[in-house]
């Protein structure tokens, strides 16, 4: 057949539309993509044709195939197989089902944002954690904002600018994806007045650096890395003394934010929230979808007078959490005050699984699967407990080409996101959610078949 016979036999746009599978196309895609991705593919077969291409394929399912690619979201679940629990480029934090449930019932209907039941009058956002926050942390009030780099901002802006805030030359820290804490001060036009050394900052740094333009000493957790040896940082209470002797204000970024103690999993401890409260900190900075384990949130708790300072600010406006943060963030808070977060909230369940549990799992992956299970380690990861890891159980499964297969694992209809150790493709249950076991084995078992 000449390339122009072939070029009759193409069907026309509108017969194509005619047909059944086309129409359940439209429905889904609606009818305009699914006409220019029928035209497209026509346009490409008809140069393929004049090419010397011979076959035509079935049209229809091969738009179907297109419009599927095309129309699956960028921002879409996986299965962390990697055993990193807080991992920051997966979403951080799971919601417990409590708040998934309470993000869900706000969504959809009409609800108290802003509004007072009581009165029938407008009320404030603020009000729908602060209270929870407050017991929790024993801190005097709350504010919420988008994440705690919007928190810096905002404190820094509203009471530090044209000042100086005082800060440990080891706590210069970069947080994470470029957010580095020297910067943010210069954007909120505070000036930073760094004391001590890398490894050794005393009390007497501090208080010799005070001065008339001082506005806050300022201590950030050093979340994401670690010093040892000789280092020394003063404790949180005698920073608070400094700071009150000179009637200034010390303000905490504790980062992760835990309300539990790590260090009960046999973990290293990070600061806890309420400590640093009971230290005497004014104002405690930390995220909501760390440790927490909630949404992406910065929390502010501290003293009344600098909270509705902070709540005044033309930027609490423009930083400010909405509605479904809201929504989950008390919901997650609640797990904390009814004393059942290490049942309720994914990472502390994740964080205190059995070992044995983890152990069994990976067991049963093998019987079906093959490889070897041995033991590895599991991290907390989102930036906190840096070089602290939990044991664990693997799956290793040996395959000829394993970056190949990690590709395709990605490209998965529920993509896997695992790690390679020594040639093998390690699969951590801890990180696993029950509910995604099923649909991990079959793509396994589907791709191993192909290897
Ligand atoms: C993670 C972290 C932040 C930033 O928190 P986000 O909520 O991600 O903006 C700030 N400070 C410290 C010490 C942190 O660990």
């Amino acid at each position: 057949m000449t390339p122009q016979d072939l070029l009759r036999q193409l069907p026309a746009v509108d017969k194509l539309l005619n047909t059944d599978a086309a129409a359940d196309l439209i429905a889904q895609y609606g009818r305009d993509n699914v006409v220019e991705m029928l035209r497209d593919i026509l346009a490409e077969l008809r140069a393929e044709l004049l090419n010397g291409h011979e076959h035509i394929p079935d049209i229809v399912t091969l738009a179907a195939k297109h419009l599927s690619s095309d129309f699956t979201p960028t921002l879409r679940p996986v299965i962390n197989a990697t055993g990193i629990i807080l991992h920051t480029n997966l979403g951080r934090a799971l919601l417990s089902k409590a708040a998934q449930q309470a993000v869900f019932d706000i969504a959809g209907q009409y609800n108290t944002l802003e509004f007072n039941l009581e009165s029938g009058k407008r009320g404030s956002r603020y009000l729908h954690a602060e209270d929870l926050l407050k017991t929790i942390t024993g801190a005097e009030a709350a504010l919420v904002v988008n994440n705690t780099a919007a928190a810096l901002v905002l404190l820094l802006a509203a009471l530090a600018q044209g000042k100086s805030v005082i800060v440990s030359r080891g706590q210069l820290v970069e947080i994470g994806g470029g957010f580095r804490i020297p910067e943010i001060m210069a954007q909120s036009g505070a000036t930073l007045v760094e004391v001590g050394t890398t490894n050794r900052t005393r009390i007497s740094d501090f208080t010799r650096a005070i001065d008339a333009n001082t506005a806050l000493l300022m201590r950030i957790h050093s979340s994401n890395f670690r010093q040892i040896g000789f280092v020394e940082q003063p404790e949180l209470a005698e920073l608070a003394d400094a700071a009150h002797q000179k009637n200034l204000w010390l303000v905490d970024d504790v980062g992760s934010g835990a309300f539990l103690d790590t260090s009960a999993y046999g973990l290293a401890k990070e600061p806890l929230v309420q400590d640093s409260i009971r230290a005497g900190a004014d104002l405690v900075a930390f995220s909501g979808d760390k440790l927490l384990g909630g949404p992406q949130a910065g929390i502010l708790v501290g003293k009344k007078t600098i909270i509705e300072k902070l709540k005044q600010h033309p930027l609490a406006r423009a930083l400010r959490a909405d509605k479904l943060c809201y929504a989950a963030l008390g919901a997650t808070l609640d797990h904390y005050r009814k004393n059942d977060a290490i049942q309720h909230i994914p990472l502390w369940q994740m964080i205190a699984r059995p070992i044995a549990d983890i152990q069994r799992t990976a067991q049963r992956w093998q019987t079906i699967l093959g490889g070897e299970v041995i033991t590895s380690e599991s991290a907390v990861g989102g930036g906190s407990l840096p070089g602290d890891t939990l044991p664990t159980y693997v799956l290793a499964l040996a395959v000829a080409a394993p970056d190949a297969f990690m590709a395709q694992l990605r490209a998965a209809e529920l993509p896997i996101i695992a790690r390679i150790a020594e040639g093998r493709i390690l699969f951590d249950p801890r990180t696993v959610l029950a509910e995604q076991e099923e649909i991990l084995i079959t793509i396994l078992k589907r791709l191993l078949a192909k290897a």
